[in-house]
């Protein structure tokens, strides 16, 4: 039986990933070792099949090395000083990351086994030991456009992000929530009176919001009541590096010989869980909206087209109806008045299930 270690298994992703394996059983098919960057020592979580009784040091290079496989979920500063070290003392294990560092190193390849599985395979077969979680949106993206994508009838894609506290780990996501009841307090006896004029309510949040009073320690303005149109870094002439990963993730995980054009305007919004998308994009040649649909749906188990009506898409395409499903729902399908090449489509998906802890989960089945 194989040694995986695991490493940010209490992140958000790692946790997520922690109750899918559970779900599926996958802890019957080797031995467990949790580690951490900050408890080591205290209880390992109580999953069967595991080895080791308490947490250990996530920094140990000597434990590092015995393992198989080291499953890290927690995030690109820990990759950083400890991936370079145990390859550099020869350790030719299996290393499984759903942080951004890696991706685009030449020896790594990005995973999503319903979209790039024979990619994958030929990678395996060729001795390749590295392989990461993709972007979320960029993966969301993947699931919900595949099938035009594999029948190569995407001339560009655009897609307009809202991407949920949750993206930005666990902190962020309690920041949110923070923020919420910090304005809900604020005017909460003027809301019990029907007469308070909303207007005079919205003021009273609004200067509140702008004076400094909310939490942002993550975010670094307010996110409730709000949206904030930057994600990442600065990537370079205007593009964030979030908007970067659109075009070079998505040509690595479809293993492109000619690159397709993808771009994006990223936006974090007030949803907790779940990445929305709002793509506008040009097919290659002018197929009909049933057509278009049939290949969409076909294309893995998870996606589903939602008729473009009010009642269905309330109804299946809103990040609360697919929060904590696999559900890759795409609608609000229909040409665009500039030209019959040009189509919009809305999708959603969970950012901490496709979007990063299940193409970990299922790469993990393979590799064992
Ligand atoms: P996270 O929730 O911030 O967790 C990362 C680590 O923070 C944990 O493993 C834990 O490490 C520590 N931590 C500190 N306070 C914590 C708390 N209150 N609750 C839980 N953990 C806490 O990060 P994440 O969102 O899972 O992201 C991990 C990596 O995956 C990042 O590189 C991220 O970019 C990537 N990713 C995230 C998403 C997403 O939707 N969040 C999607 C795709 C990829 P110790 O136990 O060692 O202290």
């Amino acid at each position: 039986m194989k040694n995986i270690g695991f490493v940010g298994w209490r992140g958000m992703v790692g946790s997520v990933l922690m109750n899918r394996m559970q779900e599926e059983h996958d802890f019957d098919y080797f031995h467990s070792t949790f580690l951490s960057t900050s408890q080591v020592g205290e209880d390992a979580p109580n999953i069967r099949g595991v080895q080791e009784l308490f947490l250990q040091d996530a920094y140990n290079i000597e434990l590092l090395h015995s393992l198989d496989i080291i499953v890290t979920c927690q995030g690109s500063s820990y990759s950083k000083i400890i991936y370079p070290k145990l390859r550099k003392i020869g350790w030719t294990g299996y290393w499984i990351d759903s942080a951004s560092l890696l991706r685009m190193n030449d020896d790594a390849i990005i995973v999503l086994d319903p979209v790039n599985q024979v990619f994958i395979e030929q990678s395996i077969n060729n001795g390749i030991k590295t392989f990461v979680g993709g972007n979320c949106t960029v993966s969301l993206m993947l699931m919900s456009l595949g099938g035009l994508f594999a029948h190569n009838l995407i001339e560009w894609v655009f897609s307009s992000t809202y991407q949920a506290a949750s993206g930005y780990g666990a902190r962020a996501m309690r920041e949110l929530l923070i923020q919420m009841g910090q304005v809900y307090n604020l005017v909460i006896d003027f809301l019990k009176s029907p007469v308070m004029a909303i207007l005079d309510i919205e003021h009273m949040i609004t200067k509140f919001s702008k004076t400094d009073s909310l939490l942002v320690d993550c975010f670094k303005v307010p996110l409730v009541g709000s949206v904030i149109p930057w994600i990442g870094n600065d990537a370079c002439d205007g593009q964030t590096q979030e908007e970067w990963k659109g075009q070079s993730e998505t040509n690595k995980i479809l293993n492109t010989s000619e690159i397709i054009t993808v771009d994006s305007l990223c936006v974090r919004v007030s949803s907790l869980r779940c990445h929305s998308q709002s793509f506008v994009l040009k097919l290659k040649k002018d197929i009909c909206l049933m057509e278009i649909e049939e290949i969409l749906q076909s294309h893995n188990e998870w996606v589903e087209v939602i008729p473009n009506d009010i009642v269905q898409t309330l109804g299946r395409l809103t990040p609360v109806m697919v929060s904590g499903t696999l559900k890759i729902p795409i609608g609000r399908l229909r040409k665009l008045n500039v030209s019959n090449k040009y189509i919009s489509a809305f999708s959603v998906g969970d950012q901490l299930l496709w979007g990063a802890a299940e193409p970990l989960r299922r790469i993990i089945r393979q590799l064992v």
